[in-house]
């Protein structure tokens, strides 16, 4: 069968290759792909900065937003042939740490976690793959190839969580809500921000485009420039950037008692404004919260899945914005103007 692989740490090595059928014991169900997301994570393994091709082992098989149709449900009672799944990503430490342990694998303490398509298992880019039966969520047949955004979505359901969580430490009915970013990440964070009542407002950079109608259509307010400049004092804010300068002013602008929820992975860059003890000393004195929020454990999964489910499919369907053929998979790797979420389709759902 054809798979796009890459051999991680080497630039310039990801191919449309031929591959051996996937084998019983990667998991009991095999299933057909029809599509994979594309992200900015294999987007760098593939430029050779990130990646680990599974032990033994030269080469990965890339992609890790996966939706496929089961084949073969095996022995298992709970898939049926003809349902559509995505298969969780990432897969518990072997000691385990105590987080692992008790399913919190989003929360490993060792880092000794594996990922399938980035770190030591073979993703989901392949015509054919399995999966443990435990690994498959299914999801909502009405979905269809909408089903692709469940893996972006668990990351914004398990953000949303952690602020919760860490709000609740006090009087905790939060009204308002910025989010940072307007990717697949800030939009769906913004969804499902609206889902829960507030009062939503997304920062981006564009001006035009698609994005600032994305924002409005779902009930909420869009800005473009600075995060200082939105006019309010948000009582959440998720940072989708990863950007130093949008970090600082979002633990600036935050509300007394807010929290700012980080989910963007960014590195270097300089920053204009307060030093680092005077942005702190604010924190300090309006008890303001930063938490970092990366990945999903199966709950954050099963939440995701109500969120798209509760969606309109017709807005979600505007954040698929390109369908490329496995064959043309580097095209799906190349940022165009106003991509939001770029699929590599194997099949028709
Ligand atoms: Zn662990």
């Amino acid at each position: 069968m054809k798979a796009i692989t890459v051999e991680p740490k080497i630039p310039g090595t990801a191919m449309f290759a031929d591959v051996p059928e996937p084998v019983p014991g990667g998991g009991s169900v095999l299933v057909e792909a029809i599509a994979v997301g594309v992200c900015g994570t294999d987007i760098e393994i593939v430029e050779g900065k990130y990646g680990w091709a599974p032990p033994g082992k030269r080469s990965l098989v890339l992609g890790h937003e996966s939706l496929g149709r089961v084949i073969d449900p095996g022995p298992s009672g709970g898939l049926q042939k003809g349902d559509l799944v995505v298969g969780i990503v990432r897969r518990p430490d072997p000691v385990p740490c105590p987080n692992c342990a008790v399913g919190e694998w989003d929360m490993c303490r060792n880092g000794q976690y594996t990922e399938r398509g980035i770190k030591q298992i073979d993703g989901f880019m392949s015509e054919r793959w399995r999966i443990e039966p435990e690994y498959a969520m299914k999801v909502d047949r009405t979905l269809g190839l909408l089903g692709v955004l469940l893996e972006p979505t668990t990351v914004v359901a398990k953000a949303w969580e952690q602020v919760d969580l860490v709000g609740r430490r006090a009087f905790w009915e939060p009204r308002t809500a910025l989010v940072t970013g307007a990717g697949p990440i800030g939009l769906l964070a913004a969804m499902v921000g609206r889902q829960r009542g507030l009062d939503v407002h997304v920062l981006s950079r564009e001006t035009s485009g698609s994005k600032p109608d994305l924002v409005r259509d779902l009930g909420a307010t869009y800005h473009s420039g600075s995060v200082k400049d939105v006019g309010f004092e948000p009582d959440v804010i998720i940072e989708c950037t990863g950007v130093g300068q949008v970090i600082s002013d979002s633990v600036q602008v935050i509300g007394a008692g807010g929290v700012v929820c980080l989910t963007g992975v960014g590195s270097g860059g300089r920053l204009v404004g307060p030093s680092t003890a005077d942005v702190a000393a604010e924190m300090v004195l309006q008890n303001n919260i930063i938490v970092g929020s990366v990945n999903a454990n199966k709950r954050h999964w099963f939440k995701a899945g109500q969120a798209l489910g509760r969606a309109d499919r017709s807005w979600l369907g505007r954040l698929v914005t390109r369908r490329e053929r496995p064959e043309d998979f580097a095209r799906a790797l190349q940022r165009e103007n106003d991509d939001i979420k770029v699929v590599v389709q194997f099949a028709e759902v």
